[in-house]
């Protein structure tokens, strides 16, 4: 008997009119769809008039439902593999069920479409000849700043996604970590509210500033400019960031920019002067 073929397909990250004319005829033909979520993707399949059995796979379930789905596959069933949106695989579930498949000999077909981090590279302004996608930062404050401390001598534009909750956290742990580099904040790609922020990290942490910021993101942090990679004074933007955006005082907000900097308090307290801060 022949074994089935594998698709993984690339839905919508907003804008329904995504779906490609492949993924939809894949859609149609396949014997089964497995989804992240059913009941979400339930709704996109009523949508195009789809109504295929669907298995749920998701990152808790993955080793129960990869083995069912590849005994399907190997009993000559064609599988389609969807997330709740964009490509899946990228930040989402699937790279097990594409190895297990692989490793048994099922052909497993690719069906490209919406990715938010390509979407979002693609529009950035920024260069795009090479990037580094790094997924989702880590949610705890240390691991964080780690994962970032690791990549300041990456020489590519960074890719991130970012939660909402976490955003403004995160920027100002970029600001901190890696400096005061060029950056884009694309949210809500192919839907209503998208918005691209561009600008010095300092400046979107300015721009989103008592702003409740919702929806979808994409961070994008180009590298350090090569002669400053090193020797960028960050005490500037630093003063600027605690002083004017959180209120603090100019003796909490020296200690904090010596501490995070490793200059001296003399040197930051002659900076806080030189930007008029002397209160
Ligand atoms: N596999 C998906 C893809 O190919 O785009 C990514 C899945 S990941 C679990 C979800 C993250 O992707 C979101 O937290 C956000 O960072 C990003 N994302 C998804 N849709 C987006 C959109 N419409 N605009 C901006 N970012 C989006």
């Amino acid at each position: 008997m022949n074994v089935g073929t594998l698709y993984i397909v690339a839905t919508p990250i907003g804008n329904l009119e995504d779906l490609t004319l492949r993924a939809l005829r894949i859609l149609r033909e396949v014997d089964l769809i497995a989804a992240e979520d059913t009941r979400h993707s339930r709704k996109l399949l009523t949508h195009f008039g789809i109504s295929k059995p669907l298995t749920s796979y998701f990152d808790h379930n993955k080793n129960i439902k990869g083995a069912q789905i590849l005994a399907k596959l190997k009993d000559g069933l064609s599988v389609a593999l969807i997330s709740d949106a964009g490509t899946p695989c990228i930040s989402d579930p699937g790279y097990q069920l594409v190895r297990d498949a692989v490793a048994s000999g099922i052909r497993v077909v690719p069906v490209p479409g919406a990715c938010a981090a390509m979407a979002a590279l693609s529009a950035s302004g920024l260069p795009t000849d090479s990037f580094a996608f790094e997924g989702f930062l880590p949610s705890r404050p240390g691991k964080r700043r780690e994962r970032l401390a690791a990549l300041k001598g990456e020489t590519r534009v960074m890719v991130f996604h970012e939660a909402p909750t976490r955003l403004a956290a995160s920027l100002d742990d970029v600001l901190v970590t890696l400096g005061d580099r060029e950056m884009v904040l694309a949210r809500e790609l192919t839907k209503v509210y998208e918005e691209f922020l561009r600008g010095k990290v300092s400046e979107v942490i300015r721009m989103i500033e008592g702003r409740a910021v919702k929806g979808e993101i994409v961070l994008l942090i180009a590298p350090a400019p090569a002669n400053d990679a090193r020797d960028q004074d960050l005490v500037p933007a630093l003063l600027e960031r605690y002083l004017d955006g959180e209120c603090m005082s100019v003796k909490d907000a020296v200690k904090r920019v010596s501490e995070e900097t490793g200059e001296s308090r003399s040197r930051v307290y002659q900076e806080a002067l030189k930007l008029g801060k002397n209160k």
